[in-house]
């Protein structure tokens, strides 16, 4: 990921906008590389799941993150290592990074964040409800 918004720098660690520490690679102002977001960005779980559960997703999840809710399933955050295995394994396309999810689909990276962690696991492919 690529990012030319920084702000301080202090010693070796140069700070995004947000204060989010960054690394730079060469001098400020050519390439950086958004250590917070390499760490700790994730997938975001949106409303196209929402009654689909074809769950091809979870098979090729080397975090098992994926959490089964009644009607789609979440990933959870703090789990998700961000590698993107499961995004062209979504059929309805329902899988974004947190910093791609459509406007309209916002509230769904604060619902994966508060459902992940109330919802079983789920490793194996089910059948479609859909
Ligand atoms: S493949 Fe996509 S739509 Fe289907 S369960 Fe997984 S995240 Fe949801
Ligand atoms: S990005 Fe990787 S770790 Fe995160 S949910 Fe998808 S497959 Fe799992």
């Amino acid at each position: 990921m690529l990012a030319a918004n920084f702000g301080k720098i202090e010693g070796n660690v140069i700070f995004d906008a947000r204060n989010q520490p960054m690394i730079g690679i060469g001098p400020p102002g050519e390439v950086l590389l958004n250590l917070r977001k390499e760490l700790t960005m994730a997938m975001v779980v949106t409303e196209p799941c929402f009654g689909c559960k074809y769950t091809d997703c979870v098979t090729v999840c080397p975090a098992d993150c994926f959490y089964e809710g009644e009607s789609m399933l979440f990933i959870h955050p703090d789990e998700c290592i961000d590698c993107g295995a499961c995004v062209p394994e979504c059929p309805p396309q329902a899988i974004y990074y947190e910093d791609d999810v459509p406007e309209k689909w916002r509230d769904y990276i604060a619902l994966n964040r508060e459902m992940a962690p109330q919802c079983p696991n789920i490793t194996e492919k089910k059948a479609p409800l859909c």
